[in-house]
């Protein structure tokens, strides 16, 4: 059978929540028995955009990353919570209204954070992917059907399709582990890679000017991973780089002057090396 399974592309969400306000109008006050009870007006957010910054200025970049139940196959929670959680055969993973009430446990049986406690109506609650939606025919749930720029997908496929997909899309987990979900994400390096920025400039008669027709390029271990021109403003930036992975050598060159070379050690952070100076030959 097809499971429903959901893409979140990181370089095509603006942050503009209106996936959020979209569950806030289909759970707010309104009971969808025996899928769940209505959701708090102000305290849960069964799907979020989260703001993530990477560097540091001027070279910084800001993306959002948005979280919900990731409807894993291999659910932490259905492990840790036996008879509480049901997994659909189309992959929706549901609470048991009954059993989640007055079962403030049930929060911790998520490792990921995506079971929250409803204090008003005393009930664990989350994500349902709008099960009471699909199975009266809708092909989406709220939180896709309104994304304006569809950084939300879904897709209803085989689990083989699923992992062909990933694979061919590079679509990955937010969570590391052997859990499966079928929430991925795309283009994922904003959140969980490192970059490397600069600029290079030359002295022009007193003023530091951009050097426009530099070229840049970044080597490990004596092996070039990638080499570009720079930008308008004599800036570069390498990224996907993985974090704590050791010392990189960027070198910039340009035609009439000497190459400038710098090494970075990246950690955990996304480094401005600051401006590269060019010597004339
Ligand atoms: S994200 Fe959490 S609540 Fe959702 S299925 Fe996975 S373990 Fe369960
Ligand atoms: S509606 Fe789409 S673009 Fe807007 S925050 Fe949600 S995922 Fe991002």
């Amino acid at each position: 059978m097809n499971k429903w399974h959901i893409v979140v592309d990181l370089e095509k969400c603006v942050g503009c929540y209106n996936c959020l306000m979209a569950c806030k109008d289909e759970f707010v006050d309104n009971d969808w028995p025996p899928y769940t009870r209505k959701q708090q007006k102000h305290d849960d957010k069964w799907i979020n955009p989260v703001r993530h910054e990477r560097g540091c200025a001027p070279r910084t970049d800001v993306c959002f990353v948005t979280k919900l139940c990731q409807h894993c196959e291999n659910a932490p929670c259905a492990k840790a919570a036996p008879g509480a959680v049901t997994k659909r055969p189309d992959g929706v993973v549901l609470l048991d209204v009954y059993k989640a009430k007055g079962n403030p446990d049930l929060v911790k049986a998520c490792p990921f954070g995506a079971i929250q406690w409803n204090e008003e109506l005393k009930v664990a609650q989350k994500c349902t992917m709008c099960a009471h939606l699909l199975d009266g025919g809708w092909q989406e749930p709220r939180c896709v059907q309104a994304c304006p720029i569809r950084a939300l997908s879904v897709v209803n496929c085989s689990d083989e399709d699923w992992e062909a997909l990933s694979n061919r899309e590079n679509l990955e987990s937010l969570y590391p582990g052997s859990h499966r979900p079928k929430v991925r994400y795309k283009n994922l390096y904003r959140y969980n890679k490192c970059f490397i920025a600069g600029a290079a400039a030359y002295d022009d008669h007193g003023t530091e000017t951009a050097a426009t027709n530099a070229r840049a390029t970044i080597k490990k271990d004596g092996v070039m991973l990638e080499t570009m021109y720079v930008d308008f403003l004599g800036e570069f930036k390498f990224d996907k780089l993985p974090p704590d992975s050791g010392v990189y050598t960027i070198e910039v060159d340009m035609p009439g002057f000497k190459k400038a070379v710098q090494e970075v050690e990246l950690g955990k952070d996304s480094p401005d090396i600051g401006v590269m100076m060019l010597e004339r030959d």
